[in-house]
C-alpha cells in the first residue's frame, strides 16, 4: 500500500460539479484539500482510502461546487437597504443616495457595512466579491479577516467622495491601495472609475493606464441607462462603450457593470477589445434601467459574469437569487426557454465571474492546483426533492438558505450554516443602530 495522502481536509458526501466543460457530475465525490489548494477531486469511496486518517468535512446530502463569484458590488450599501426605492436612477443616485453617502459614510460605517456584507455573502455562498467605493484599505482589511477572497479598489468620481476631494487625490489613494495589497494572497486590489459621464476623459485614461501599470482589473459602469447613451451620444458623438475604446481605456482588464443599452457595434467592440461585462439582472431591473441583451452578449463572444450591484439598489446581495432570476428573465425576454440553459448559468456564477475578474487560473472551478474556494449546497428539503439534474437544481430550485458549508482557500469559513471568521450578531447589531441615525426622509 502506498504512503498517506499529505491533505489538509477532505470534503465529501455530495455530488460534485467541477464546472470544468464537459465533464459530468461526481456522484459521491470528494474534494481534497491541501495548503490552500484543491489537490484532488474524485470518487469519495478513492480519495478516503489514500487518506483514512485525514480531517474530513461532511457535506451529507450536498452538491458541492466552486463558490459563486459577485464581480459586481458595493459592499458598504448593506447599511443604505431600502433606503430609497421605487425611484429611477439618477433621481436616487442625486436624490438620495449620494446625500446619504456624503452624510454617514466615513471609515467605521465602510467597515462596519463590509462586515455585513461578507456575512451575507459567505452565508450565501459567495467566496469572492467585488467592491468598488470608498476606504478600500478598510474593506480589503474586513474581508481579508472575514477569510473572504475579494476585488476591491477605491472609487474615481468627479466630485469629492466621503474620503477624498480630488481625482488626484482618489489617484493616489487607489495607487497606495495597489501598493498594499499587490501580493495579497486574498485580495487583488484594482481600480475603479464611476461611470464614464461621472468621470473626465484624462480620469478615464489615467485610470486605465494605472490598472495597465499594476496589471489589475479597472472597474466601471457601463451603459446602464438610455440617459447615460444619449448624454454621450450628445458630448462626445460616440456610444458609452465606443467612447472608452477611442479613449484607449476598454481593454481585457475591463470589468464593464451592466452593458443594459450595447449596440450590435458595441458589442463587437466588447469582444475584440476582451472586456468583462458584469450582469446585474436585480438591479437593472429594480431602477428600472432595462435588460442586458446577455443572449448577444454570449453570442458575440463576450466575456461575462454576474453581480448583485449595491444593496441598496438590489436589496440583497444573494447572488444566487439573482442566477435564477436571469436564467428565468432572458427565457422571457427571448420567447425561447433554451437560451441560457441552467449550466451555462452556473458558469456565469462560477468560472465566468472568475475570467471576468482575472483570476480564472486561480478560482471558478474544481480543478487540481486551484484555490480551494468551495460551497456544500444542502439537496435535502422538500424543495429539492428529487433529484433528476443537478444543474438545474441549482439554478431553479437551490436557495441561499441551503449553503451548509463555505470553503476560501481551504480554510471552513462557514459550517453548518454558521459563520466562523465573523461575529454576525454583533454586526448586525450595529447595523440597526446605524439606522437609527438615518432615517429615510
Ligand atoms: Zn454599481
Amino acid at each position: 500500500m502506498s504512503e498517506e495522502a499529505n491533505w489538509d481536509k477532505l470534503v465529501v458526501g455530495g455530488t460534485v460539479l467541477t464546472m470544468e466543460p464537459d465533464t459530468e457530475p461526481i456522484k459521491n465525490g470528494a474534494v481534497a484539500i491541501a495548503d490552500g489548494r484543491i489537490a484532488a477531486v474524485g470518487p469519495a469511496e478513492e480519495l478516503l482510502e489514500m487518506a483514512p486518517s485525514g480531517d474530513v468535512l461532511n457535506a451529507g446530502n450536498c452538491l458541492i461546487l466552486p463558490g459563486f463569484v459577485n464581480t459586481h458590488s458595493h459592499l458598504a450599501m448593506t447599511l443604505l437597504r431600502g433606503i430609497a426605492d421605487d425611484l429611477p436612477l439618477m433621481q436616487w443616485l442625486e436624490g438620495n443616495i449620494w446625500p446619504a453617502e456624503k452624510e454617514h459614510m466615513n471609515r467605521e460605517t465602510v467597515r462596519l457595512g463590509t462586515e455585513l456584507a461578507a456575512a451575507e455573502q459567505l452565508l450565501a455562498g459567495v467566496t469572492t466579491t467585488t467592491d468598488m467605493y470608498f476606504f478600500g484599505d478598510e474593506v480589503s482589511a474586513v474581508l481579508a479577516e472575514a477569510g473572504m477572497r475579494a476585488v476591491v479598489a477605491e472609487s474615481l468620481i468627479g466630485f469629492p467622495t466621503p474620503r477624498c476631494a480630488t481625482t488626484e487625490e482618489m489617484l493616489a489613494t487607489q495607487r497606495d491601495l495597489l501598493e498594499a495589497y499587490k501580493d495579497h494572497p486574498l485580495i487583488t486590489p484594482s481600480v475603479a472609475a464611476h461611470a464614464p459621464y461621472s468621470v473626465q476623459a484624462s480620469d478615464l485614461v489615467a485610470d486605465a493606464e494605472l490598472a495597465e501599470e499594476y496589471e489589475v482589473p479597472m472597474q466601471i459602469h457601463l451603459a446602464e441607462t438610455t440617459w447615460e447613451v444619449e448624454k454621450l451620444l450628445e458630448e462626445k458623438g460616440l456610444s458609452p462603450v465606443a467612447y472608452l475604446a477611442n479613449l484607449g481605456v476598454l481593454s481585457e482588464r475591463t470589468v464593464a457593470a451592466h452593458c443594459v443599452h450595447v449596440s450590435p457595434e458595441d458589442i463587437e467592440l466588447l469582444t475584440e477589445f476582451e472586456a468583462g461585462v458584469a450582469h446585474n439582472p436585480v438591479s437593472n431591473l429594480k431602477l428600472a434601467s432595462g435588460i442586458s441583451p446577455v443572449p448577444a452578449l454570449l453570442e458575440g463572444g463576450v466575456k461575462l459574469g454576474l453581480g448583485t450591484d449595491g444593496a441598496a439598489s438590489n436589496n440583497t446581495l444573494d447572488l444566487l437569487r439573482d442566477m435564477q432570476l436571469a436564467a428565468l428573465l432572458h427565457k422571457g425576454v427571448a420567447g425561447d426557454p433554451t437560451v441560457l440553459p441552467a449550466r451555462t448559468m452556473l458558469e456565469l456564477a462560477t468560472i465566468g465571474g472568475a475570467q471576468i475578474l482575472g483570476l480564472a487560473d486561480r478560482i471558478g472551478t474544481l480543478t487540481e492546483g486551484r484555490e480551494a474556494d468551495i460551497i456544500c449546497v444542502a439537496v435535502d428539503g422538500p424543495h429539492t426533492a428529487p433529484m433528476y439534474d443537478p444543474f438545474s437544481h441549482m439554478v431553479f430550485a437551490a436557495r441561499a438558505a441551503d449553503v451548509r458549508h463555505v470553503v476560501v482557500q481551504g480554510a471552513v469559513v462557514v459550517r453548518n450554516r454558521e459563520l466562523q471568521t465573523l461575529d454576525r450578531e454583533r454586526i448586525e447589531r450595529q447595523a440597526r443602530e446605524f439606522s437609527e441615525n438615518l432615517r429615510p426622509s
